[in-house]
């Protein structure tokens, strides 16, 4: 099989050339033998002509026999030669060879007889010495009654000259495939060229050097449109690169913070003997630690399987309000102890979900909500519908979020500038809602006044009820 695009080319070009020659060479070959036997045809009727005239009018002045007689010891040229490959003959109505000329005159030469035809009738038969011969056939109607007559040419010279062309096409034509299939192998293989000088500046890029470029506008005119998608992939991968590289610095920070508490914890406590209470206390906050590094652990877990697409859902339908009272019931402690009310009204709203990831979302929109919400807050969750849309809006009377953070609070590990995140989060949250929600073909956006309180919207596509 053929790999290579510049021997496929040349096979194709080949062949299709081949094809052409071949048609070409017998389309020639045709046509002049039509032209030669063609002017072999019409020479030997003009002869018939001629003798038919000569017959009409010595027919008029005396007996048939002595005419013909006359007429055959008058035969010049190469008509009185013998075998000189110009012959005719003129035979009776009733089959009877009458005269023929002096070309024929040795024995078994005659030619042969032929039906009467008042048309002329040409073929080519094997004539004396068996030489090809082109033979005419015409009857005429002579005042002593129908005569046929009959010319041949030797068809030697036209086949000799049928054949030095038949040569000729036969040395031309290979010797015309051969320059013009090195031509075009020479013709493709420069063409060639720009994409090899391509794919080796390709290959020179690796992961370390995935800020380089292709220079478009030097590339071939073809190539453009290539080297364009591949710089656009090239920034892509790069940007994919530096976000997984942000990625990792960003996880290792997060971690490295609780990792230091607890081993400042450590190291103070171990420094002099200490109480029972103060060992529990410092054990307490070593655990509070831990569970924060366990909870960004799990997340970053959770995000790595969402890239990796290595995640299995379970989806089924769900009552949206039903998991909303799930969640509700999961986080009314947290509320409570802050003296926060948690609210929610709604109707029956059936989604297709993953019942588990779909609780995680959900779950982190209304912990954020009293997370960051002032004490005694409110935090109020409507399920409702809207058009094709299944919509979970949950407002908080809390801190807000400024304009500048609305959109990249959904970014990885974003957490606001302000004192926030004294609060134990990772900054993670709401970037798995996000992915969660978009993986179920919804959507989710936010309003918010800073000093006010936050509106989260979450649309997910509704089951038809
Ligand atoms: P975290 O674990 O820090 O809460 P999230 O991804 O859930 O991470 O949230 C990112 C940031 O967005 C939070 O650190 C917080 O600053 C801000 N934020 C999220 N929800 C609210 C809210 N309801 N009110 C005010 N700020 C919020």
């Amino acid at each position: 099989m053929l790999t290579s695009i510049q021997s496929k080319l040349i096979v194709w070009f080949l062949t299709v050339f081949s094809i052409v020659l071949i048609g070409l060479g017998f389309f020639l070959d045709y046509q002049l033998s039509e032209i030669v036997i063609g002017s072999v045809d019409s020479h030997l009727n003009s002869e018939v002509q001629f003798i038919a005239g000569l017959l009409r009018v010595e027919q008029q002045q005396g007996p048939l026999e002595t005419e013909l007689l006359e007429f055959s010891q008058a035969a010049v040229g190469e008509y009185s030669v013998a075998l000189s490959g110009h012959y005719y003959q003129i035979v009776s109505s009733n089959g009877k060879l009458l005269v023929r000329s002096p070309s024929l005159a040795i024995p078994n030469a005659s030619l042969p007889i032929e039906a009467e035809s008042l048309t002329p009738s040409y073929k080519t038969i094997v004539g004396p010495e068996k030489t090809p011969l082109r033979l005419l056939n015409q009857s005429f109607q002579l005042p002593t009654g129908v005569l046929t007559l009959q010319t041949a040419e030797s068809l030697e010279e036209s086949y000799k000259l049928l054949g030095s062309f038949r040569k000729i096409i036969l040395i031309v034509f290979p010797v015309l495939f051969i320059v013009s299939g090195i031509g075009i192998w020479m013709m493709i293989d420069l063409s060639l060229r720009p994409l090899e000088l391509f794919s080796k500046q390709i290959g020179q890029i690796t992961e370390k050097n995935l800020n380089e470029r292709m220079d478009e506008r030097s590339a071939a005119r073809e190539l453009r449109p290539l080297a364009v998608s591949f710089n656009t992939m090239l920034g892509r991968l790069e940007a994919a690169f530096s976000k997984q590289g942000q990625f990792l610095s960003d996880a290792s920070h997060e971690l490295r913070t609780p990792t230091s508490v607890i081993k400042s914890y450590c190291d103070v406590t171990l420094g002099k003997e200490r109480t029972p209470s103060e060992y529990q206390e410092a054990l307490r906050m070593i655990a509070t630690n831990v569970d924060r590094m366990t909870d960004i652990i799990n997340r970053i877990l959770e995000i790595s399987r969402f890239d990796s697409k290595t995640f299995s859902w379970v989806t089924v339908e769900v009552d949206l309000l039903d998991v909303m009272n799930d969640a509700c019931k999961l986080l009314e402690a947290s509320a409570s102890s802050r003296k926060i009310a948690l609210r929610l009204n709604g109707v029956k709203t059936t989604v297709r979900a993953d019942r588990e990831r779909l609780t995680e979302a959900l779950l982190n929109i209304v912990d954020n909500a009293i997370k960051y919400n002032r004490t005694g807050g409110r935090v109020e969750i409507d399920v409702t519908r809207a058009g094709p849309w299944a919509v979970v809006t949950v407002t908080d009377t809390g801190i807000g979020i400024p304009d500048i953070d609305r959109q990249s609070i959904f970014d990885r590990f974003h957490r606001l500038a302000d004192g926030r995140d004294l609060a134990a989060g990772s900054g993670l949250g709401l970037s798995i809602t996000r992915a969660i929600v978009e993986a179920h073909g919804g959507k989710i956006d936010v309003q918010s006044e800073v000093g006010k309180g936050s509106q989260f919207r979450i649309f997910l596509p509704a089951v038809a009820p």
